[in-house]
């Protein structure tokens, strides 16, 4: 059968180049960087040439980014981070209703430990207001984190506006940017944000890796403790051959990052016009194609029948998707987005995900909307509420 991946957000394939660049690591160039012998010195060597490759692609500086486990790490160390250093002047925190897991559950345990978050409502886009950041700034707060790509609607917020704001305020400023990266483009010197969460396996490279970047001079405490490594700031022994796969795979996301933005937003174009098309009934969630969104995005409601039912029946047929966010998809919960959108229940039940990336094809769009069609056809007989009042 057909096999059509279409959830780039939740992971991507490795590329085979990245893989190639991996398998030494594992094999004969096994040693550990802080050694000091040979071998140490050639692992090290090649971490701080991927440093300086994913340093790049960020226009950081490579004593700048310091190597995660993930970018749940990276924004679990951001936002305590700062937290902890910072716990004298304030404990206040601002973020926004949309973020990711990683961050809205971090910003749920520090409330635990005497911390207060604003969470920021966003418009029926997904949009954060600067003027509403700037209203919600007080002389205790210590952090503003704001994603720069959503990860379920794909608005991309106005982060270099949201941190001026912080900015003019004396307030440090985060973004998780995982869903950004390798799709947008990011220079942290021009967005003039303080810490900045990236995670190799959203840019076609191994999970398990993730950067954070920290601005030269901004006050962070450690987050692991341990050994010296990653300048004394990030303790434990590096995932050499994953950190060596992000650098090639950020390597090559800034030489193709043109090339694949163009790519991901005409097949992602193309997918929402062949759907509008063929299905009545649809309604396209977050900012339009036209907008500020990512560019391999679409998030779609279908009147009438349940996202999970489309999911199981395009699963049957080789298609991967997903409804609302991938992490919370296992519960029946709502989709947190979604909510703060202002989408109704009853929209917000019949919404998949498709996210395209750089393998996905024209056919496979064509084979997606046929299929698609017919099982929306097939479930909408069976829906016991087609066309009712209240759907
Ligand atoms: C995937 C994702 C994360 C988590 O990154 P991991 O490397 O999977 O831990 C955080 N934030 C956003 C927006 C994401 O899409």
């Amino acid at each position: 059968m057909k096999q059509v991946y279409l959830d780039y957000s939740a992971t991507t394939p490795v590329k085979e180049e990245v893989v190639q660049e991996m398998i030494p690591y594992y094999t004969e160039l096994y040693g550990n960087p802080s050694s000091l012998y040979g071998a140490g010195l050639v692992a090290k060597e090649g971490l701080e040439q991927a440093r300086e490759r994913v340093a790049k692609l960020i226009n950081a500086d490579s004593g700048e980014i310091r190597f995660t486990s993930c970018g749940t790490e990276a924004d679990n160390w951001a936002l305590q981070g700062v937290a902890d250093a910072l716990q004298k002047k304030g404990n206040h925190i601002i973020t926004s209703k949309i973020e990711h897991h990683a961050i809205l559950h971090t910003c749920e345990y520090l409330q635990k430990h005497g911390f207060e978050v604003t969470y920021l409502d966003v418009d029926s886009e997904g949009f954060v207001s600067p003027a509403a950041l700037e209203a919600a700034i007080q002389d205790s707060t210590v952090l503003v984190s704001i994603m720069m790509a959503n990860n379920e609607v794909g608005t991309v917020e106005p982060v270099k506006e949201l941190a001026a704001v912080a900015k003019s305020h004396g307030v440090l400023f985060h973004t998780d940017a995982v869903q950004a990266l390798g799709n947008v483009p990011i220079d942290v010197k021009d967005l003039g944000v303080d810490f900045l969460s990236m995670s190799a396996h959203k840019i076609y490279g191994p999970k398990g890796t993730g950067a954070l970047y920290i601005r030269k001079g901004a006050a962070i405490h450690n987050f692991m403790h341990g050994g010296a490594q990653e300048a004394k700031k990030r303790a434990g022994t590096e995932n050499i051959a994953g950190i060596i796969g992000f650098g090639k795979a950020a390597e090559l996301a800034r030489e193709n990052l043109d090339a694949h933005i163009g790519h991901s937003q005409k097949l992602r174009d193309y997918f929402w016009q062949r759907i509008q098309e063929n299905i009545t009934g649809v309604q396209l969630n977050g900012p339009g194609t036209a907008g500020r969104r990512h560019p391999g995005n679409l998030n779609v409601s279908f009147d009438y029948i349940e996202g999970e039912a489309i999911l199981l029946m395009l699963d049957a047929n080789g298609i991967s998707v997903s409804t609302g966010s991938a992490c919370s998809s296992k519960s029946l919960a709502p989709s947190h987005v979604l909510d703060a959108l202002g989408v109704p229940i009853t929209k917000m039940n019949g919404t998949v995900r498709f996210t395209v990336g750089d393998f996905t094809t024209a056919e496979d769009i064509d084979y997606v909307v046929d299929v698609l069609t017919k099982i929306v056809g097939r479930l909408r007989e069976l829906s016991p509420v087609t066309g009712q009042e209240g759907w």
